[in-house]
């Protein structure tokens, strides 16, 4: 589901600054190579989490769901000289693919890859975030929240993908897969957490982004 007009997002997409060579490979061989091509974010939000590390200057970054490296690379460029980002994914299958991308950006000494349920990793982490970027299985939602919210920096940022899941979480009669129930639940759930101020952006399919208090 497109939430915006056709024309609109091509206007919004032409007036974008454009993404780096790199990141254009990378969604090109992400569309003709790999599994689920969808799953990447693509320009506009990868320009809008580029956007958004730059302005918060991310000493630490955490990225739950690394897929083909496209959203921790556009994160990576917001760093700050001698920040670092550490990105999960559970599918080792894409490791060599994303070690070859990494080592080909300016980033690569600033990038940690770990391969494993996230659910696993989070608590061995011993690192406090600026930015963690919440993109794995929807159905964790919550509980990456719950991982990570105690690792937060005071006046970090979190944002989580799809939770408009394509417009499902407001469907009637009510949609009943597991997915679509665990985000209405995790949105409601930050929502009314006091430890967080939150604005739901409906860009894509829905960015939640939190401030941490
Ligand atoms: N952030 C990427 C897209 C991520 S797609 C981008 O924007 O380009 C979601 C990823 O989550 C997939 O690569 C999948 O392997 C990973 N994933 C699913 N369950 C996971 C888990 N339990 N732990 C870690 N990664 C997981
Ligand atoms: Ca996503």
């Amino acid at each position: 589901m497109e939430f915006i007009d056709k024309d609109i997002q091509d206007y919004a997409a032409k007036h974008t600054t454009e993404a780096s060579k790199l990141l254009e490979k990378i969604d090109r061989e992400t569309n003709l190579n790999v599994l689920r091509p969808r799953m990447l974010s693509g320009h506009m939000q990868g320009r809008i989490l580029s956007m958004f590390s730059h302005m918060i200057k991310p000493n630490r970054i955490l990225e739950i769901g690394t897929y083909t490296g496209y959203s921790a690379l556009c994160m990576a460029e917001g760093l700050n000289a001698k920040g670092k980002l550490i990105t999960i994914d559970i599918n080792e299958e894409l490791q060599p693919l994303v070690e070859k991308y990494f080592d080909e950006s300016p980033y690569t000494n600033q990038l940690q890859y770990l391969i494993g349920d996230a659910m696993k990793l989070i608590p061995t982490l011993d690192d406090k975030f600026d930015l963690v970027f919440i993109d794995a299985d929807k159905s964790n939602y919550s509980n990456y929240y719950d991982l990570i919210i105690n690792k937060m920096n005071p006046g970090g940022f979190i944002i989580a993908d799809n939770i408009l899941w394509s417009g499902k979480v407001t469907a009637t009669p009510k949609s009943n897969d597991k997915d679509t129930k665990a985000l209405i639940k995790f949105n409601q759930k930050v929502h009314e957490d006091v430890r967080v101020e939150n604005v739901l952006m409906a860009v894509r399919d829905g960015l939640m982004i939190l401030r941490v208090l």
